[in-house]
Parts: C-alpha cells; sequence; structure tokens
C-alpha cells in the first residue's frame, strides 16, 4: 500500500498503486478490479482527494506517454500519461502550442481531460474539452471505447456525445481515459507579449476586466488579500498574447523553450510559515514590483506558469498542507464575489497567491467547472482555525447565486453542497450508472460527495 494525497497534502490514504504501460494492461487491470474499485491518476496535481481510492487500486496513468501531431493540422494524438510539459517542451519548437494550459505545466492529458482545466484564455478560447476530437477510454467492463463530442461519432454507435461529455470533466468516474485527440495552436515564437496594469481596489480590477480583457487571449488578476479598507481587493493584471516574430530582438531564437532552472523548495517547513507578517509583506513587495507596462516580451513558463519554477511549493505550507479555494458566480453576481473577498480581507485570510479570471462560455461537460463569469482562486493554510466554518458559509453564497466550486480543488465540501451547484449531475450520474452500473471507477472524492 502507498499513502497517496493530493498536491494540498491534506489527508493522505492507502491504495495499492500501479502504473500501467498499456490500454490492454489497463482493461486487465479493471476486469478484476478490487472492491473498493479503481481511480485513475496523472501526476497528482489536483488539490483534493480526486486521485485517491482509500483501501482501493490506483492506476498511475503516466506510463502511457506516447504522442504524434500532424503538422498540417496541428492535430495531436497523446496517450493520457503524456504531461503537458512534455508535449510543450516538444511542440514549441516546432510552433505549435497546447490549446489550454493550466497554471501548471506539469499535468497529463487525462487529467486535463478529466478536470475540464481551464486557463488563461478561458475567455476567448473556453476550457481543455472544447479542443477535444475523440477520447479512448477503458470502461467498467474493461472494453476500450472511442468517443466523440457528437452523438453521431465514437464507435460506439450513438451514444459517443453523452459519454464524451461525461468524461470530460468527469473525474475519472466514466472509465481510465487512455488516449485522447485535440487540436494544438500555431505559434509563430515561445514568447508572449504582456501588459501589466494595477488597479486601486475591487471595483476598479472589475471594471477593468470586464471593459479590456477582450482585447488579450490570455488574462489574470492577481489580488492582494491582505490590502484593506479602500485598497481591499487591489490587483495586478498580467494579460498577453502570443507575440509575432518581428517584436522579439534580433538574433533571439523564436521558438525556444526554455523553462529556465527550478528552483527546490526545502524540504521541509514549520507550520505558520506563511501568517499575516510574511504574506502581508510578500504582497507589499509583489504589488510595488508590478509596475505597469506594456510590451514586456516574457516566456511561456514565466507567464503561464511561475509556480512551477520553484519545485515541490507546496510544502511551505508546512505539515498540516493547505486548502485551495476555487469558486465561479455567473456575470451579476458580482455583489458575491465582493462579499467573499470583503470577508477574506476583514478575517486576514493569508493566501500566498490569490487569482480572479473571468470565464467565457463553458463546455457542454455535465460536471465542467467554468460557466460565464467570475473565478476566484485562494489557497489557505489548512490548520487555520475557523477555516471549515468559513469556507461552508462561502459555500452557501455561492450556490445561492448560481455559481459552483472547482472539483479539481475540493478537498473538503458536502455532498450536498456539490449536487445544489451542478444542476446537470442527475443527468451525469444516468450517463455513469449506465456505462458503470457496478462503481468500480471509485475514488476518495468520489465517496466524499456521493458522486
Ligand atoms: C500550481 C497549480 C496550478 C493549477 N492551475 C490550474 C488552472 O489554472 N486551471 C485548472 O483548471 N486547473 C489548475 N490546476 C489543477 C490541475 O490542472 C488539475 O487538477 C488537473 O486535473 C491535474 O492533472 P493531473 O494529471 O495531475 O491529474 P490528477 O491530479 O492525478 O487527477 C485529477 C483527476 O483526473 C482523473 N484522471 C487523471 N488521469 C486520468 C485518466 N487517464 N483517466 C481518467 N481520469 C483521470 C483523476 O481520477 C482525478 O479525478 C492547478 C494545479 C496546480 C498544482
Amino acid at each position: 500500500m502507498t499513502f497517496l494525497t493530493g498536491w494540498g497534502r491534506t489527508a493522505p490514504t492507502p491504495a495499492r498503486l500501479t502504473r500501467p504501460r498499456s490500454a490492454e494492461e489497463i482493461a486487465e487491470l479493471v476486469r478484476r478490479a478490487p472492491a473498493r474499485g479503481v481511480a485513475a491518476r496523472g501526476l497528482g496535481r489536483s488539490y483534493g482527494d480526486a486521485a485517491q481510492n482509500a483501501g482501493g487500486l490506483v492506476c498511475d496513468c503516466t506510463g502511457l506517454d506516447t504522442w504524434s501531431i500532424d503538422e498540417t493540422t496541428g492535430l495531436v494524438t497523446a496517450g493520457a500519461g503524456v504531461s503537458l510539459h512534455d508535449l510543450m517542451a516538444a511542440l514549441v519548437p516546432r510552433g505549435w502550442f497546447v490549446p489550454v494550459t493550466p497554471g501548471t505545466r506539469h499535468v497529463t492529458v487525462g487529467g486535463a481531460v478529466a478536470a475540464d482545466v481551464h486557463g488563461k484564455n478561458h475567455h476567448v478560447d473556453s476550457s481543455f474539452g472544447a479542443h477535444l476530437r475523440s477520447l479512448t477510454l477503458v470502461t467498467a467492463s474493461g472494453e476500450t471505447r472511442t468517443v466523440t463530442p457528437d452523438r453521431s461519432g465514437g464507435d460506439d454507435g450513438g451514444d459517443g456525445g453523452d459519454l464524451f461529455w461525461a468524461t470530460v470533466g468527469g473525474m475519472g468516474l466514466t472509465g481510465v481515459i487512455t488516449e485522447a485527440v485535440f487540436r494544438c495552436v500555431p505559434i509563430e515564437t515561445s514568447r508572449v507579449r504582456v501588459d501589466v496594469e494595477r488597479t486601486r481596489d475591487l471595483d476598479q480590477t472589475l471594471e477593468t476586466m470586464a471593459a479590456t480583457d477582450d482585447r488579450y487571449r490570455y488574462t489574470v488578476a492577481w489580488i492582494d488579500l491582505l490590502a484593506r479598507g479602500g485598497r481591499m481587493g487591489r490587483s495586478v493584471l498580467t494579460r498577453g498574447d502570443h507575440a509575432a516574430r518581428d517584436e522579439l530582438p534580433r538574433g533571439a531564437d523564436p521558438l525556444a523553450f526554455n523553462p529556465g532552472p527550478v528552483l527546490k523548495a526545502p524540504p521541509w517547513a514549520p507550520n505558520g510559515l506563511l501568517n499575516p507578517v510574511t504574506v502581508r509583506a510578500f504582497n507589499e513587495a509583489w504589488y510595488a514590483k508590478s509596475r505597469p507596462a506594456t510590451g514586456l516580451i516574457q516566456g511561456i513558463a514565466p507567464f503561464f506558469h511561475p509556480l512551477d519554477g520553484v519545485d515541490g511549493w507546496n510544502r511551505v505550507y508546512g505539515s498540516r498542507g493547505f486548502v485551495q479555494y476555487q469558486f465561479a458566480v455567473p456575470f451579476g453576481q458580482e455583489a458575491t464575489l465582493r462579499r467573499i473577498v470583503a470577508r477574506l480581507s476583514a478575517e486576514g485570510v493569508v493566501s500566498f497567491l490569490t487569482v480572479l479570471k473571468r470565464f467565457g462560455p463553458g463546455t457542454p461537460g455535465m460536471l465542467s467547472f467554468p460557466i460565464p463569469g467570475w473565478t476566484l482562486a485562494l489557497d489557505i493554510p489548512a490548520g487555520r482555525r475557523g477555516l471549515a466554518r468559513l469556507l461552508r458559509g462561502f459555500d452557501d453564497q455561492v450556490a445561492e447565486a448560481g455559481g459552483r466550486i472547482y472539483l479539481a480543488k475540493d478537498s473538503r465540501t458536502s455532498a450536498a453542497t456539490v449536487a445544489a451547484m451542478y444542476p446537470r449531475l442527475d443527468e451525469w450520474r444516468r450517463v455513469r450508472d449506465e456505462v458503470d452500473p457496478a462503481g468500480v471507477f471509485r475514488s476518495d472524492l468520489a465517496r466524499r460527495l456521493l458522486l
């Protein structure tokens, strides 16, 4: 048995961990599934318990690591265990970029599909599922099926659409994804042309993003949650587009992919290292350092994945780990967002990294997280007194506003809350029950949330 956690390092549970190298091996494992079932796992970057399965089998899919690209169409066929990092390292020098990248490149294609991940371009390009052509998965019977987004497609004569959209965002509970086909984006360079802007408070942040986000393909706001009073919600907006060749300095290799050196976080950090004093100092320094600028040329790694520059940064939260809280509320429900930011600021909640984004249209994924509206994500040390009650209160407000929290980040909410937030949950359950009537695919998250 191996103890596994998510990226937040809370609630470890033991499971038998196995690393198959082929879809056939996975099918064999599924046919002989233990009573506690099977969970798929990628690189373990979901924050909570989505890729854990206490007492059961966890299928580490990183062995499914082959891929190819058709350079005339940009269509990539990738094993579910291929990481976005490996894809970028190979594709960027050839002039292609993944259609969506989350804030870390160290996720697998399977994890990106199962959580229907979003990036800084959601308002323009939606989430990962929107770019998929087909998925291949091993279902509970041990069968391998290829499904497509539309009902007529797939090799299964008609129900492709439902199983496809139950799998996109379905947190691994419809089967083990073995392969995905998706379209990449052509790029002239490996750099991003970036504008940086500071706002003085939350109202200005929301107004600026609503008025001008659409001018950029990629946008995000970092919020100083510890700022209070008239400065509450002050932010740094970082927005950009892929740079063209003629924007680079002469002599620069236009398609070089250099993520840069990776620092190592110390193997151990005291609980409480991140406290109001240290985080306030960091936030002040960050806000001051982020001087307004236009046309900065940045590499892919610093723009999209600044946290990947420190290996094991999740250890700085100490032995109790941390909780990531990410919610989305529809446009028109800004009052809820304001109330939550005000409460976090008044409570002095230390979040090292708080980001706000505007989502565009979502995918038809039945449990897919993004909806048109605002999304806020923050990290909070798990040991904080009163945290459970605080977040339960936020859950209620988010549900009331017609919003939801992100299952890939969750480690603590209840089944009733998720049922209130995801109106298509019963539709998803019907498709899942049809394809997996005995509940072969299980995870700690599925048990906790009665999925
Ligand atoms: C620093 C950081 C920044 C992040 N930023 C973002 C962001 O900007 N946007 C965003 O959307 N997410 C973000 N995330 C979350 C992350 O993108 C998702 O949790 C993603 O699912 C992780 O992929 P993984 O390969 O590590 O999968 P895991 O965490 O191992 O698994 C996640 C889920 O996918 C399922 N799964 C994995 N592989 C398969 C498979 N082959 N078949 C079926 N199911 C499978 C698992 O069962 C589980 O339910 C971030 C995470 C970190 C650590």
